[in-house]
Protein backbone atom coordinates (compact mmCIF):
# COMPACT_ATOMS: atom_id res chain seq x y z
CA UNK A 1 0.00 0.00 0.00
CA UNK A 2 1.47 3.73 -0.90
CA UNK A 3 2.64 5.78 1.85
CA UNK A 4 1.76 8.79 -0.03
CA UNK A 5 -1.59 10.19 1.32
CA UNK A 6 -0.81 13.58 1.47
CA UNK A 7 0.94 15.84 -1.32
CA UNK A 8 1.75 19.14 -1.12
CA UNK A 9 1.07 22.14 -3.94
CA UNK A 10 3.40 24.65 -4.43
CA UNK A 11 1.64 26.89 -7.11
CA UNK A 12 0.95 30.62 -7.82
CA UNK A 13 -0.92 32.74 -6.57
CA UNK A 14 -2.14 34.31 -9.81
CA UNK A 15 -3.07 32.70 -13.06
CA UNK A 16 -0.47 33.50 -15.21
CA UNK A 17 -0.50 34.42 -18.70
CA UNK A 18 -1.25 31.47 -19.82
CA UNK A 19 -4.83 28.72 -19.11
CA UNK A 20 -2.30 25.81 -19.41
CA UNK A 21 -0.98 26.64 -16.18
CA UNK A 22 -4.37 26.43 -14.26
CA UNK A 23 -5.75 23.98 -16.82
CA UNK A 24 -2.34 21.59 -15.52
CA UNK A 25 -3.52 22.61 -11.90
CA UNK A 26 -6.97 20.79 -12.30
CA UNK A 27 -5.01 17.84 -13.88
CA UNK A 28 -2.97 17.34 -10.87
CA UNK A 29 -5.91 17.57 -8.65
CA UNK A 30 -7.61 14.69 -11.20
CA UNK A 31 -4.63 12.72 -10.72
CA UNK A 32 -4.08 13.15 -6.83
CA UNK A 33 -8.31 12.08 -6.61
CA UNK A 34 -7.57 9.43 -8.86
CA UNK A 35 -4.97 8.20 -6.24
CA UNK A 36 -6.83 8.75 -3.47
CA UNK A 37 -4.01 11.33 -2.02
CA UNK A 38 -5.13 14.38 -0.24
CA UNK A 39 -4.18 17.81 -1.33
CA UNK A 40 -2.54 20.19 1.23
CA UNK A 41 -1.82 23.65 -0.05
CA UNK A 42 -1.29 27.68 1.19
CA UNK A 43 -4.87 27.71 1.42
CA UNK A 44 -6.43 30.46 -0.89
CA UNK A 45 -8.89 30.61 -3.58
CA UNK A 46 -7.02 32.63 -6.18
CA UNK A 47 -4.92 31.94 -8.86
CA UNK A 48 -3.04 28.51 -9.69
CA UNK A 49 -3.94 27.67 -5.92
CA UNK A 50 -7.47 27.86 -6.56
CA UNK A 51 -7.82 25.97 -9.57
CA UNK A 52 -5.73 22.92 -7.65
CA UNK A 53 -7.82 23.48 -4.79
CA UNK A 54 -11.50 23.61 -6.38
CA UNK A 55 -10.87 21.22 -8.45
CA UNK A 56 -10.18 18.35 -5.52
CA UNK A 57 -12.58 19.85 -3.93
CA UNK A 58 -15.03 19.15 -7.24
CA UNK A 59 -13.94 15.64 -7.12
CA UNK A 60 -15.41 14.79 -3.64
CA UNK A 61 -11.49 14.75 -2.48
CA UNK A 62 -9.90 16.19 0.71
CA UNK A 63 -7.70 19.65 0.99
CA UNK A 64 -6.01 21.02 3.90
CA UNK A 65 -4.85 24.36 3.44
CA UNK A 66 -2.35 25.97 5.75
CA UNK A 67 -2.45 30.50 5.65
CA UNK A 68 -0.66 32.60 7.71
CA UNK A 69 -3.14 35.42 9.42
CA UNK A 70 -1.36 38.36 7.65
CA UNK A 71 -2.05 37.00 4.09
CA UNK A 72 -5.63 35.35 4.72
CA UNK A 73 -7.15 38.51 4.04
CA UNK A 74 -5.01 39.58 1.17
CA UNK A 75 -5.11 36.05 -0.56
CA UNK A 76 -8.68 35.51 0.19
CA UNK A 77 -8.20 32.14 2.45
CA UNK A 78 -10.35 29.95 0.50
CA UNK A 79 -13.30 28.56 3.12
CA UNK A 80 -14.55 25.83 1.62
CA UNK A 81 -11.92 22.99 2.64
CA UNK A 82 -11.72 20.18 4.36
CA UNK A 83 -9.57 22.09 7.28
CA UNK A 84 -8.17 25.32 7.33
CA UNK A 85 -5.25 25.75 9.06
CA UNK A 86 -4.39 29.76 10.02
CA UNK A 87 -0.94 30.07 11.57
CA UNK A 88 0.77 33.06 13.19
CA UNK A 89 3.75 33.15 10.81
CA UNK A 90 4.91 32.38 7.56
CA UNK A 91 7.36 30.00 8.88
CA UNK A 92 4.73 28.00 10.80
CA UNK A 93 3.23 27.68 7.70
CA UNK A 94 5.36 26.49 5.78
CA UNK A 95 6.72 23.80 8.53
CA UNK A 96 3.11 22.56 8.75
CA UNK A 97 2.74 22.01 5.24
CA UNK A 98 6.05 20.28 5.43
CA UNK A 99 4.44 17.92 8.42
CA UNK A 100 1.46 17.27 7.03
CA UNK A 101 2.76 16.09 3.28
CA UNK A 102 4.77 12.92 2.15
CA UNK A 103 6.15 14.68 -1.24
CA UNK A 104 5.91 18.40 -2.72
CA UNK A 105 5.14 19.23 -6.07
CA UNK A 106 5.43 22.60 -7.90
CA UNK A 107 3.33 23.84 -10.57
CA UNK A 108 4.31 27.19 -12.06
CA UNK A 109 3.86 30.22 -9.51
CA UNK A 110 5.84 33.40 -9.15
CA UNK A 111 8.82 33.73 -6.12
CA UNK A 112 6.89 32.20 -3.45
CA UNK A 113 6.16 28.88 -5.13
CA UNK A 114 10.31 29.38 -5.59
CA UNK A 115 11.24 29.93 -2.51
CA UNK A 116 9.07 27.17 -1.16
CA UNK A 117 10.10 24.58 -3.52
CA UNK A 118 13.88 25.99 -2.98
CA UNK A 119 13.63 25.84 0.77
CA UNK A 120 12.37 21.74 0.98
CA UNK A 121 14.40 20.92 -1.72
CA UNK A 122 17.55 22.10 0.53
CA UNK A 123 15.92 20.10 2.96
CA UNK A 124 15.84 16.96 1.28
CA UNK A 125 19.46 17.68 0.54
CA UNK A 126 20.47 18.06 4.24
CA UNK A 127 18.49 14.88 5.10
CA UNK A 128 15.90 16.81 7.47
CA UNK A 129 13.50 14.64 5.56
CA UNK A 130 13.04 12.15 2.83
CA UNK A 131 10.25 13.03 0.84
CA UNK A 132 9.90 13.37 -2.78
CA UNK A 133 9.98 16.59 -4.77
CA UNK A 134 9.17 17.62 -8.03
CA UNK A 135 8.04 20.04 -10.61
CA UNK A 136 5.38 19.86 -13.18
CA UNK A 137 7.37 21.57 -16.20
CA UNK A 138 4.16 23.02 -17.71
CA UNK A 139 4.11 24.59 -21.31
CA UNK A 140 7.86 24.98 -20.38
CA UNK A 141 7.29 27.32 -18.03
CA UNK A 142 10.53 26.04 -15.55
CA UNK A 143 12.71 25.19 -18.87
CA UNK A 144 14.95 28.13 -17.90
CA UNK A 145 14.99 27.30 -14.66
CA UNK A 146 16.09 23.39 -15.66
CA UNK A 147 18.61 25.30 -17.79
CA UNK A 148 20.55 27.64 -15.10
CA UNK A 149 19.92 23.86 -12.67
CA UNK A 150 22.47 22.26 -15.20
CA UNK A 151 25.14 25.17 -14.70
CA UNK A 152 24.79 25.06 -11.19
CA UNK A 153 25.52 21.55 -11.84
CA UNK A 154 28.66 21.93 -14.07
CA UNK A 155 29.87 24.61 -12.22
CA UNK A 156 29.87 22.23 -9.18
CA UNK A 157 27.98 24.23 -6.62
CA UNK A 158 24.92 21.49 -6.33
CA UNK A 159 25.69 17.72 -6.33
CA UNK A 160 24.58 15.23 -9.03
CA UNK A 161 22.62 13.69 -6.21
CA UNK A 162 21.23 16.43 -5.13
CA UNK A 163 20.45 17.80 -8.47
CA UNK A 164 18.64 13.84 -8.94
CA UNK A 165 16.29 14.80 -5.82
CA UNK A 166 14.57 17.26 -7.99
CA UNK A 167 12.09 15.27 -10.29
CA UNK A 168 11.04 16.91 -13.31
CA UNK A 169 8.02 15.53 -15.18
CA UNK A 170 5.06 17.47 -17.61
CA UNK A 171 2.90 14.65 -16.82
CA UNK A 172 0.93 14.10 -13.00
CA UNK A 173 0.78 10.79 -13.56
CA UNK A 174 3.94 9.92 -14.20
CA UNK A 175 5.24 12.12 -10.96
CA UNK A 176 2.87 10.58 -9.13
CA UNK A 177 4.05 7.29 -9.82
CA UNK A 178 7.21 7.95 -9.38
CA UNK A 179 6.57 9.46 -5.33
CA UNK A 180 4.60 6.53 -5.00
CA UNK A 181 7.37 4.22 -5.30
CA UNK A 182 10.40 6.23 -4.10
CA UNK A 183 13.32 5.34 -2.39
CA UNK A 184 14.66 8.36 -1.08
CA UNK A 185 18.83 7.81 -1.59
CA UNK A 186 20.82 7.70 1.61
CA UNK A 187 22.08 11.47 1.96
CA UNK A 188 25.47 12.80 2.63
CA UNK A 189 25.30 15.81 4.18
CA UNK A 190 27.54 18.71 4.85
CA UNK A 191 28.21 16.87 7.84
CA UNK A 192 29.96 14.22 6.27
CA UNK A 193 30.98 15.95 3.35
CA UNK A 194 34.69 14.39 3.91
CA UNK A 195 33.03 11.46 2.90
CA UNK A 196 31.56 12.78 -0.48
P1 LIG B 1 3.54 33.18 -5.65
O1 LIG B 1 4.17 31.99 -6.33
O2 LIG B 1 4.53 34.29 -5.44
O3 LIG B 1 2.27 33.61 -6.28
O4 LIG B 1 3.18 32.69 -4.20
C1 LIG B 1 2.67 31.42 -3.98
C2 LIG B 1 2.48 31.20 -2.53
O5 LIG B 1 3.74 31.36 -1.87
C3 LIG B 1 1.53 32.18 -1.86
O6 LIG B 1 0.69 31.44 -0.98
C4 LIG B 1 2.44 33.07 -1.05
O7 LIG B 1 1.84 33.46 0.17
C5 LIG B 1 3.57 32.16 -0.73
N1 LIG B 1 4.77 32.92 -0.42
C6 LIG B 1 5.13 34.14 -0.83
N2 LIG B 1 6.30 34.50 -0.29
C7 LIG B 1 6.68 33.48 0.50
C8 LIG B 1 7.79 33.23 1.35
N3 LIG B 1 8.77 34.11 1.50
N4 LIG B 1 7.84 32.06 2.00
C9 LIG B 1 6.86 31.17 1.82
N5 LIG B 1 5.80 31.33 1.07
C10 LIG B 1 5.70 32.47 0.40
Amino acid sequence: MSLVKYICVYCGSSNGRLEAYGDAGAVLAQALVKHNIGLVYGGASIGVMGKVADEVLALGGEVIGVIPKALAHKEVAHHHLTQLHVTDTMHERKMLMAELSDGFIALPGGIGTFEELFEIWTWAQLGFHHKPCGILNVAGYYDALIQFLDHVLAEQFVKQGTRDLLMVELDPYILLDRFINYQAPPIKTWLNKAEI
